[in-house]
C-alpha cells in the first residue's frame, strides 16, 4: 500500500490535456451523487466502485472535460472529493 492509498486518497486520473482533476476520499463518500448533479461540464458519474461502507463512488469518466472548477467539492456534504486545476502546457499560439 502506497502513501495515498493510506490516507484514502485516490490517486488523480487527469487526463494530459484536461484543465483540471479531481481527487477522493472515498471513504468519506455515501453515494449521494450531488458532486455528479452539479458538475458543469458532465465530468463525473456514479460508477462500480464501492467503499466500505456499500457506498457507490462517483468516476470522473470524461477527464477530458474536467476543467478543476471544483464545483463537485462545493456540493459535497461530506468534504470527499474535490476538484484542482491542473497546469498544462500552452500550445502555440494560445494566450
Ligand atoms: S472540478 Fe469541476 S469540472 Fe471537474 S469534476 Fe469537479 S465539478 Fe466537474
Ligand atoms: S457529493 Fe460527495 S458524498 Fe455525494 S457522491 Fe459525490 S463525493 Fe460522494
Amino acid at each position: 500500500m502506497d502513501s495515498q492509498q493510506a490516507k484514502g486518497i485516490a490517486p488523480s486520473e487527469g487526463s494530459p490535456g484536461a484543465k483540471g482533476t479531481v481527487h477522493m476520499t472515498d471513504e468519506r463518500c455515501k453515494g449521494c451523487s450531488y458532486c455528479v448533479v452539479f458538475c458543469p461540464t458532465g465530468a463525473l458519474a456514479m460508477g462500480g466502485r464501492i467503499n466500505r461502507k456499500g457506498y457507490h463512488l462517483p468516476e470522473l469518466v470524461h477527464p477530458d472535460k474536467c476543467n478543476g472548477c471544483d464545483m463537485c467539492g462545493l456540493y459535497c456534504p461530506d468534504f470527499a472529493i474535490f476538484g484542482v486545476r491542473t497546469n498544462r502546457k500552452k500550445t502555440d499560439g494560445e494566450p
